[in-house]
């Protein structure tokens, strides 16, 4: 939010080509939706947005039974909702009021999503002159998710007071730690990452360091570890008696510490866990928008090296058949390794477990042994880290996974082959460096 409304947009990444395609195919979902409701828009001037408020409440006023796109504005408050939908009920137009809604590409709503259309009611609150009971998500199936406004209020309320704090540049402490960055998952897929990244290191920024929080970062500067390599020289015991932090979590920041300092991973021996051999490696390439599988790949270790299989089912009905062909002809004893949940929720919800239960007990989830394996030199959210960290190696050479259904929609079947055949590489490597007796094990 501070970036956003104080930074300089030149400095932002450009979107990427996975992005771009999302953001086509819901402008369309949004098209499909909005444009069979058939609600009349305001109509004003690009960025006038005092005359495209006052069309609005135009069209709110004359009772049509819905306005598309509409313009709230009240103060330095601006919404612009997908849907505004009229409801029974007296307002300061007559005997009805307006709900507002959005269309979204998701499959189910997301806090942020709620928070969004809670803020453009506390708006809409104030341009009708009555506080709206509900608002609604249309989500990727055009269902509507309908979101109770009073439970919301509080949280909504907050977050509002807390962006116009930001937006005021307000000196006040709790805002500052608001306007800090923080290196977290979202931050891969945030057009602000170059502008954070310089800033994080610049300051060798506590978040840098795999497995820490902002509370964590919040006690530790309290008690004067203001760096990451401030942690390198800390002495846990005393450090724990100060900041009532447990002694075990310092002992791992600490070893981070090392390892950021080092540029390489730290080897966790004592976190190994039981020998995973004999087992083969499965993976699966997907299209989150369709909620289809593109791509299916199992690396198998036989005695002249490894044997790939893969399957590109050609619809949803194909795609459990053909992992279980995959798979059938291996030794039943063999575990069958993945990285992450993707691939025993999608085994789960295309009815997998029910058909062959004896294939889901052999899912082996790599994540958090791989994880445990190492102390990392930054911080670790998922795959593309670890092979980032522990390989060496772009994870994204061959394109993003998200990617793939671009590549889908442009027939280059051959590109999403090789970005499967890559990641089954990459999960094989590390295995064989990090979880595997050392170096020189079956998989190298
Ligand atoms: S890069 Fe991360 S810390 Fe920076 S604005 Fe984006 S999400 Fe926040």
């Amino acid at each position: 939010v501070d970036l956003d409304l104080h930074g300089d947009p030149a400095l932002r990444r450009p979107a990427s080509e996975a992005e771009e395609h999302l953001l086509r195919r819901g402008r369309e979902h949004e098209a499909q939706i909005v444009g069979v409701l058939d609600y009349p828009e305001p109509v004003y001037e690009r960025g006038d947005f005092a005359t495209g408020a006052e069309r609005t409440r135009d069209l709110m006023a004359a009772g049509f039974r819905g306005v598309s796109q509409g313009v709230l504005l009240e103060g330095r408050r601006l919404g612009i909702p997908d849907l505004l939908r009229r409801e029974p009920g007296a307002s300061e137009f007559g005997d009805w009021h307006y709900v507002v809604g959005d269309v979204k590409s998701s499959s189910r709503a997301r806090a942020d999503q709620v928070l969004q259309v809670a803020f453009y009611s506390r708006v809409l609150a104030a341009t009708q002159g009555r506080q709206p009971a509900y608002a609604f998500l249309i989500l990727k199936d055009g269902s509507e998710q309908r979101v109770d406004l009073a439970d919301y209020g509080p949280i909504a309320e907050d977050v509002e007071a807390r962006v116009l704090r930001i937006a005021d540049a307000s000196e006040d402490p709790d805002c500052g730690e608001d306007r800090r960055p923080f290196r977290s998952r979202a931050c891969a897929s945030c057009h602000w990452f170059p502008v954070c990244t310089a800033e994080l290191e610049a300051k060798d920024d506590l978040s840098l360091l795999a497995g820490m929080t902002r509370g964590l970062r919040r006690m530790l500067e309290a008690a004067g570890v203001r760096s990451a390599r401030d942690l390198a020289d800390v002495q846990i015991e005393a450090l724990a008696r100060a900041t009532r932090i447990e002694a075990p979590w310092l002992r791992r920041l600490k070893r981070a510490s090392q390892a950021r300092i080092e540029r390489q991973p730290l080897a966790e021996p004592r976190n190994r866990q039981k020998p995973l051999d004999p087992s083969a490696l499965v993976h699966l390439l997907a299209d989150p928008f369709e909620q289809r599988v593109l791509w299916l790949g199992v690396l198998v270790p036989d005695g002249s090296g490894r044997h790939l299989r893969e399957a590109m089912p050609a619809c949803v009905e194909e795609e459990l058949p053909a992992f279980l062909e995959l798979v059938a002809g291996l030794d039943p004893n063999r575990r069958l390794l993945h990285y992450g949940e993707q691939l025993p929720r999608w085994f789960d919800e295309c009815g997998g477990t029910r058909r062959d239960p004896g294939c889901e007990t052999r899912f082996v989830d790599l994540a958090r042994r791989l994880r445990g394996a190492a102390s990392w030199p930054g911080p670790v959210f998922g795959l593309d880290d670890l092979v980032a960290l522990g390989l060496g190696r772009d994870p994204n050479r061959v394109g993003e996974a998200l990617a793939a259904s671009a590549w889908h929609a442009d027939g280059d079947l051959a590109r999403i082959r090789r970005k499967g055949h890559a990641d089954l590489e990459d999960l094989a490597a590390l295995k064989a460096r990090w979880l595997d007796d050392g170096p020189g094990g079956t998989w190298t």
